[in-house]
């Protein structure tokens, strides 16, 4: 037997979507990697016992903080990020979470741009706060030297994403890296939108990657579920961060130096944060996930060319006042785009429907391919009213600089026959001005 594609490093993204992270001869041979549908393992004896708990062996012994099945799905997205480790987690928001209660003490803030999903806006701004955790709030995000102001000593964290949600705004993420990293800050991105096809935020300086895997890795809106990666590169034993260097002194000659320097963010937050808080990935929900990501690269691919195909499309209807979609010439992002997303900037894209409320919820009404709901991601095509829904209790100041207004609507385009898509949005449009 030679079958080596699960190790090798070198293999395409797609070739890695199918193999990496799995050897079936740790598994009986099965092809589908197993479902551990366990809460627990068994020890064997009292020495592999204490090498587990003393995390001196990689094992498993309870579910709460890991599985076989878990460990596969964490293995393949660190090798398609090109990250030295991944977690995984119950929902995007436990891994967000998760990340910025990892990083900060009390006493400490994190530097964050406006344009975020509508609960990560919601847990810095209100949910942290109560545990003593500052969020920060970039005025202008494109003006990346003015980040210096928001800086000091107890800065943990910028936290960015890639294409805004909804405005699918594209940051200089090269510029930015760069300026954190010369104050020893780490970068955290919510890549979601883009999925690590097409966007590489360690290429980028990024140090950590969080996803909702509820979106386009599970891809068919089946499961929710978080995952976090970590490049590995970042020196979290410069000074800024007390809590990784009493984990460094605690696990040192335990954990292999190597591997606790370069997945030291990973490693704190399964022993601390998984072990403490809970919030694990279900065994069930990472074989969907794996079954999902298996097919990542051909979906983005064509949700990519659907999405510019419904941009362009829609920028010259006359029902719409606005598309805001990177892929297009008349966006600001335009040539951002381009040099971050050379394969396409993702499918979500947002637009304003003229005359008002009144009229975007006519589009909803009239839509016959498109699902109203508020995920993304989906194989299937989804519109939302984002401003009673995901940006819902949001003030109109706040939804306006996220880019939601009245008469926006955000749409997520799937990979139906493009032509299709076309007609129906076509139809709902021209309805809405009736
Ligand atoms: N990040 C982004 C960009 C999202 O759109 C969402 C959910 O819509 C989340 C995070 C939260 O993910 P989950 O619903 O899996 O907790």
């Amino acid at each position: 037997m030679s079958y080596k594609a699960y190790e090798r490093k070198d293999l395409g993204f797609t070739t890695r979507q199918l193999h990496a992270g799995y050897d079936p001869g740790e598994h009986y041979r099965s092809k589908a990697v197993p479902i551990y549908q366990t809460a627990a393992f068994e020890l064997g004896d009292y020495e592999r016992c204490n090498r587990l708990f003393e995390y001196r062996e990689e094992g498993d012994s309870y579910v709460r903080f890991s599985n076989p099945t878990n460990r596969v799905l964490e293995k393949r997205l660190a090798s398609l990020e090109g990250g030295t480790a991944s977690l995984s987690l119950a929902s995007g928001m436990a891994a967000i979470s998760g990340t910025f209660l990892n990083l900060c003490r009390a006493g400490d803030n994190i530097v964050s741009v406006q344009t975020l999903y509508g609960g990560s806006t919601d847990l810095l701004q209100n949910v942290l706060p109560q545990y003593g955790i500052e969020a920060r709030f970039i005025d202008d995000e494109n003006d990346v030297e003015s980040y210096r102001q928001y800086f000091d000593e107890h800065t943990k964290a910028v936290y960015i994403e890639a294409l805004g949600n909804p405005g699918m705004n594209v940051l200089d993420v090269d510029a930015i890296t760069k300026l954190a990293h010369s104050y020893g800050i780490p970068i955290v991105i919510d890549n979601t939108f883009a999925t690590p096809y097409l966007f590489r935020p360690f290429e980028h300086g990024v140090d950590i990657a969080c996803y909702s895997a509820t979106k386009y890795l599970g891809g068919h809106g089946t499961t929710i579920a978080g995952m976090v990666t970590e490049a590995g590169t970042f020196d979290w034993l410069g000074g800024r961060f007390p809590q990784f260097e009493e984990f460094y002194d605690q696990f040192r000659g335990k954990i292999e130096e190597e591997k606790l320097l370069t997945q030291m963010f990973t490693q704190r937050f399964r022993i601390v944060y998984l072990t403490q808080f809970g919030g694990h990935m279900t065994p069930q929900a990472a074989f969907n996930i794996l079954q999902g990501m298996e097919t990542l690269s051909l979906r983005m691919d064509r949700h990519v060319s659907n999405a510019q195909k419904l941009a362009e499309f829609m920028d010259g209807h006359p029902a719409v006042s606005e598309v805001l979609y990177p892929g297009l010439k008349s966006s600001r992002y335009f040539e951002l785009g381009k040099k971050y997303f050379p394969k396409g900037p993702g499918a979500i894209m947002s637009i304003r429907v003229k005359g008002g409320r009144e009229n975007a919820l006519k589009v909803l009404e009239n839509v016959e391919i498109f699902d109203y709901m508020t995920n993304v991601g989906d194989a299937k095509s989804l519109i939302v009213h984002p401003e009673s829904s995901t940006h819902f209790g949001q003030t109109p100041e706040e939804n306006a600089k996220a880019g939601v207004f009245p008469d926006s609507l955000r749409l997520s385009v799937g990979i139906e026959d493009a032509e299709d898509l076309i007609a129906d949005i076509g139809q709902a449009l021209d309805r809405s001005q009736q």
